[in-house]
């Protein structure tokens, strides 16, 4: 019986695991991948304080190992459910059951597709959810950026290191992104914008995409432009999938708690991206997670097992 397990090992998951570890709780972490999350998606952070500017990769590392010291088990596996047992807690993956007395759930967002036609036929194949992961393959190449968000400015600003272009086409005329990044993105000579349009057709041949129809959503107007990437950053939806029967979350899926991070189920929290709230970033995610270690303490020592 674990006094409790944080599924996902993001920023926020691993906080919260620190956290409960340095109060001496029993905690593992239960990851699919590697810990980091999104941090390892991302190439260089500059709004983490203590750092100018570290790569994503290195801040998750650096995260990462205290939780080895403290004794964290590191658990892999894809969790499917959680069933409420009253006092303590199953958290279930294809192979495996745990027990627990309290979750943190820290699962994050994923992104989200524009769901237009050639998109998933293409996907791998000039269309990108990662501009970290796949930059590198689109060398000296025209590139297009779908959103107006964060992630588009600063992943497009990022594919210039690579490409010979970067168009960034977005369904307003206003950029919803950092004005700091907006202004670098406004001063790189790289960086082209279509603005009040959105992707109509992502097309291509047998081999990869080659061009895309971009409608102006003022005049109806759909122009065809030659691509050779088209990389998609029109937002988040949360990874809550496997939370059905708990009720907890919202009519879209993000996980609704109070500002302890516990959500209505007692003993199960929630931390991070998966949460309803306005701003999603390392700093906030990480804040969570202390937090949610501290009241997942509370909780073990009120059942009286500490
Ligand atoms: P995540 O980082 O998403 O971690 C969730 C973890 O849960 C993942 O490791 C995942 O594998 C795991 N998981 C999911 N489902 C399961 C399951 N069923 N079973 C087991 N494990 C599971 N923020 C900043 O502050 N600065 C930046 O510069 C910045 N740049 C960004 C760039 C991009 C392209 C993106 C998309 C985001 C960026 N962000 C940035 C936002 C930041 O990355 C997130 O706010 C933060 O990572 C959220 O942390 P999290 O721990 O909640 O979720
Ligand atoms: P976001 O902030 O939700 O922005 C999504 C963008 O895509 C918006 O500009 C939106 O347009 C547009 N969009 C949404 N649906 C669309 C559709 N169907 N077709 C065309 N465009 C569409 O998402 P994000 O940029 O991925 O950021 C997610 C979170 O991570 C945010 O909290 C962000 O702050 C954070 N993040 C932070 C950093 C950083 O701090 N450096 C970097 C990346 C991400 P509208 O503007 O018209 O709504």
């Amino acid at each position: 019986m674990y006094d409790t397990i944080v599924i996902g090992a993001g920023p926020a998951g691993m906080t919260a695991a620190l956290y409960a570890a340095r109060a001496n709780l029993k905690v593992a972490t239960l990851e699919q991948g590697a810990p980091g999350g999104q941090m390892n998606n991302t190439s260089d952070i500059e709004n983490y304080p203590g750092f100018e500017s570290i790569s994503g990769p290195e801040l998750s590392m650096k995260m990462f190992e205290p939780l080895e010291k403290l004794g964290v088990e590191n658990l892999y596996g894809i969790v499917s459910g959680i069933e409420d047992r009253g006092n303590y807690k199953v958290v279930k993956t294809g192979d495996e059951e745990y027990q627990t007395k309290t979750v943190i759930i820290a699962t994050g967002a994923k992104h989200r597709h524009i769901g237009v036609a050639g998109e998933e036929e293409y996907n791998s194949r000039g269309v990108s959810y990662c501009a970290v992961c796949d930059g590198a393959f689109f060398r000296n190449q025209d590139l297009l950026v779908v959103g107006g968000g964060d992630s588009a400015v600063e992943e497009g600003i990022y594919l210039t290191r690579f490409a010979n272009s970067v168009t960034i086409v977005h369904r307003r005329d206003e950029l919803r992104a950092q004005k700091v990044l907006q202004a670098r993105a406004f001063a790189n000579e790289k960086v082209k914008f279509i603005w009040d349009s959105v992707v109509e057709e992502i097309k291509g041949d047998d081999i990869k995409v080659r061009s895309v129809d971009i409608k102006n959503v003022k005049t109806g107007e759909v122009t065809n432009h030659e691509f050779g990437g088209v990389f998609v950053y029109v937002g988040l939806d949360p990874v809550s999938d496997y939370l059905t029967g708990l009720d907890i979350t919202d009519q879209n899926g993000w996980v609704i708690t109070d500002d302890k991070m516990a959500t209505s189920v007692p003993g199960i929290f929630a931390i991070g991206d998966v949460r309803q709230k306005d701003l999603r970033q390392i700093t906030t995610a990480v804040g969570e997670g202390a937090i949610a270690g501290i009241e997942a303490y509370n909780y073990v020592t009120a059942l009286g097992d500490k």
